[in-house]
């Protein structure tokens, strides 16, 4: 197989690189490990090259929505290459383009105002944060000095150097930290299972967390914050973490109070994962601008976009109403005829409603019967979007050591030892302290059997995991 090896995963937190064993945040792929080819997607399976099919229990990177092998967005995609396969934004749009954008400003609920479509989650974080830096450059009285951001550590906005600077990935940062954006700094994440005291009421922690980014703000110099940036469910970085209930509040609060903007990174919770179609419906707030892509477009073509609220959009029309920014590829009509027809599908066959439906099935099965081992210290995520984490002891809840690389041999372990499902590995440090974890965002269109067979089989997978190692 010709085939780059040490190829990048934006969506993983696992590094495909040899790093130092010293480096906590690492979790390593064996190097000479070969990748499984695959032959075709049909439904919720991964079929491979020599026909063993694989429950594709994670959708790749929480990605897989509506399932693979679907004809209708399949010749969605072929009608729109076949009529505009390509569109120079300089001067034309599409109606795939502009069918796409409305959908999306019309689900925000009035919220948002504008939609702009790229071709990748990294691409989509670094518009905002040009954007966020614009929108005060265009006001009436503009605010130059703004040429800050900050966001949270342990969590993951793309593998571009803004997405970079702005994510709280320690071991992807490491080595461009000298060529990357200096102007971030971070504050701790919302993360109950190792952010919370004992015993430490949601409302006090949430306050705790609130005065740090408040602290933040008045150390750095309030009037220099262009943005807070946050996932409001963190992915790949912690393993589907969403916040206690009142952080987001809170945090935007903060924001308000010093004039900045709040940029939600919903590019893995986003558009639908959690049982809404955003994953900031559920906090009671709404950003300033907001970053989609994974589900947009349900992995059938490379599409992302971004929202942008009215504040933003108004400054911007009184203001050169121009965002200097651009690609060659953006709005590209065969991603825009993808996520157009995933879209369409995901209302007219009610899968929100399936998601909302079954997420209680899928939440109390894997507590019950996956977060009683003694090696998971935690399991957690909403709607389709779960994170179980591995602990070397459940009672103090110390990770394994990042040598081990647990999460991502478990994901080895089940398709090698052909369990026949597709889980996705991921792990990192918060403050100095290391989590393993496994993510599972099945499909939306599963069925509670689906469910019931995903929870059972990644229990064994678990359970004779931790047997065979303990041996
Ligand atoms: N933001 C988040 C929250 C993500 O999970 C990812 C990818 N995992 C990105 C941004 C970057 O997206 P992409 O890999 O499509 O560039």
């Amino acid at each position: 197989m010709v085939l780059v090896k040490l190829q990048a995963d934006g969506a993983s937190t696992v590094d495909r690189e040899t790093t130092s064993a010293q480096d906590s945040a690492v979790l390593h792929r064996h190097l000479g490990a070969s990748f499984l080819s695959l032959e075709k997607g049909q439904s919720s399976y991964l079929v491979l090259e020599d026909g063993r099919m694989i429950f594709d229990a994670s959708g790749g990177a929480a990605v897989g929505c509506i399932g693979w092998g679907n004809r209708r967005v399949a010749e969605a995609v072929t009608r729109q290459i076949l009529d505009v396969p390509y569109c120079p934004t300089i001067f034309y749009t599409t109606k795939a383009q502009e069918d796409l954008c409305q959908l999306l400003v019309d689900s925000t609920n009035g919220h948002m105002a504008r939609a702009y479509i790229v071709n990748s989650g990294s691409e989509a974080m670094e518009a905002a944060i040009k954007l966020a830096r614009q929108y005060y450059l265009e006001l009436e009285q503009p605010q130059p000095q703004r040429v800050r951001f900050i966001s949270r550590r342990q969590s993951y906005h793309g593998i571009t150097l803004g997405a970079l600077a702005v994510g709280g990935h320690v071991t992807r940062r490491a080595k461009f930290e000298p060529i990357m954006m200096k102007n971030v700094s971070q504050v701790s994440p919302c993360f109950e299972y190792r952010g919370k005291t004992n015993g430490e009421p949601d409302e006090a922690y949430v306050e705790r967390l609130a005065k740090e980014l408040d602290d933040e703000f008045q150390r750095v110099g309030p009037d220099t914050v262009c943005a807070f940036v946050a996932e409001p469910v963190v992915g790949a970085a912690l393993g589907c973490v969403p916040s206690v209930p009142g952080y987001f509040k809170a945090v935007r609060t903060v924001c308000e109070k010093y004039g900045a903007l709040l940029i939600l990174d919903e590019v893995m919770c986003g558009m639908g994962r959690t049982g809404t179609l955003h994953a900031w419906e559920q906090e009671g707030i709404a950003p300033d601008i907001q970053t989609i892509g994974k589900g947009l477009g349900g992995g059938y073509q490379p599409v992302a976009g971004v929202l942008v609220g009215h504040r933003v959009i108004n400054t911007f029309e009184k203001g050169t109403g121009v965002f200097v920014h651009g690609h060659t590829y953006q709005g590209h009509p065969a991603g825009c005829a993808a996520a157009l027809e995933v879209q369409r599908i995901i209302q007219e066959e009610g899968l929100l409603k399936n998601v909302q439906e079954l997420a209680p099935l899928l939440s109390k099965s894997l507590v019950d019967e996956v977060g009683s081992h003694p090696n998971v210290g935690n399991v957690r995520g909403r709607g389709f979007f779960w994170g179980i984490e591995f602990v070397a002891n459940k009672e103090t809840s110390e990770p394994f050591p990042a040598e081990d690389h647990v999460a991502m041999d478990i994901c080895e372990f089940a398709l090698a030892k052909n369990y026949g499902v597709g889980v996705y590995p991921g792990g990192g440090s918060v403050d100095g302290v290391r989590g393993d974890h496994i993510i599972i965002s099945p499909p939306y269109n599963v069925s509670g059997d689906d469910i019931k067979w995903i929870v059972a089989t990644v229990k064994r997978v678990v359970e004779d995991f931790f047997a065979a190692k303990s041996k």
